[in-house]
């Protein structure tokens, strides 16, 4: 029997671990006689009784499985542990706080029994999103696929389930800023794709704060595209090249060619002016240039370890 592991990425989420582990046990009930599962959660360092809720489960179930960090390390490297730690021949991301409906878990298995390496939960939107949040991650998704090496499909969530093949090749990455599902899509595969309509949060906030997600996107921005750091290069060719020519232009005419007045308005101040700035032009391509080398490095460097598990069961 295949076994299917669902990783669920825990912060402070005392009063969702039991509601969320008793929907999966329902949801699952009927797939039991095919498969075997096992419900892996990832405490991502909570301050509350997470930790002690999700071993009153594993001592009451053997399905129970946790991971538990040192502290909090965010809920990317938090979906890492779980993918890297589970046993299953596909594993399923979903959120504690029953944002992502488990009873879509079967077609997801069915569409992975159809052949499919990876199968990605589309939202169609929540109602409980402001206004910021929706535009926010509209203009994230623009972005973010104008300049990232790879297409990232808007609204496409980390509830998703990926066979053991990806789990072994997303178990190489070493990146300590990364965006569990940009890297999931890096690693292409064929997929397929459940929409739903996200439910609202059951207990608590959401831990996701506005700055949280900018930090997010701008850390995917870098990881995912060298654009932010050639972008100095690319300014500087823009301005070297239209000071250079003004100012080749204003020196040929003042003092070889006399033909117009327009070059002769420029005053000395101004040519230097000019000139400066041309400069300028050079001093940026020049960072541009070492910002390739850095790009060279930061696609070499080996990191620490991306988390610290402090305590774990199987
Ligand atoms: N989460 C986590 N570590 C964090 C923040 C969040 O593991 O630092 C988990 C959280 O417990 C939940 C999921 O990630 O299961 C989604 O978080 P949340 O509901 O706060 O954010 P949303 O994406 O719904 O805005
Ligand atoms: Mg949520």
């Amino acid at each position: 029997m295949k076994l299917v592991s669902i990783i669920i990425p825990a912060y402070n989420e005392e009063k969702n671990i039991r509601p969320v582990y008793e929907k999966l046990k329902e949801v699952i009930a009927p797939l039991n006689g095919k498969y075997v599962f096992e419900i892996l959660f990832v405490n991502d360092g909570s301050r509350d009784d997470t930790q002690a809720e999700i071993e009153k489960l594993a001592l009451e179930d053997r399905e129970v499985g946790y991971v538990s960090f040192s502290r909090n390390f965010g809920k990317e490297l938090a979906t890492t542990a779980g993918i890297n730690n589970c046993k299953g021949d596909a594993c399923i991301m979903i959120d504690s706080d029953l944002q992502h409906p488990a009873e879509l878990i079967p077609e997801f298995i069915r569409k992975w029994e159809d052949g499919n390496d990876v199968v990605v939960g589309v939202r169609r939107g929540s109602k409980s999103d402001s206004w910021i949040k929706k535009s926010g991650s509209k203009l994230f998704y623009k972005i973010l696929n104008r300049i990232a090496e790879v297409e990232v499909v808007p609204n496409a969530t980390d509830f998703r389930l990926i066979n053991r093949a990806m789990i072994n090749e997303f178990n190489q990455f070493t990146e300590v800023n990364r965006m569990t599902r940009a890297l999931i899509d890096w690693l292409g595969f064929k997929r397929a794709y459940v929409y739903f309509d996200a439910n609202e949060r059951l207990n608590g906030t959401a831990s996701y704060s506005f700055w949280k997600l900018v930090k997010l996107a701008m850390n995917s921005f870098v990881s995912l595209s060298l654009l932010p750091l050639k972008l100095a290069g690319y300014f500087g060719i823009f301005i070297t090249l239209l000071s250079g020519i003004l100012g080749a232009y204003i020196l040929l005419e003042k003092y070889f060619l006399h033909l117009h007045t327009f070059a002769s308005t420029f005053s000395d101040a101004e040519n230097l002016a000019i000139f400066i700035v041309f400069l300028v032009g050079i001093i940026l391509m020049s960072i541009g240039l070492i910002a390739m080398y850095v790009a060279n490095i930061h696609r070499e460097v080996i990191q620490r370890p991306i988390y610290v598990i402090r305590k774990k069961n199987k």
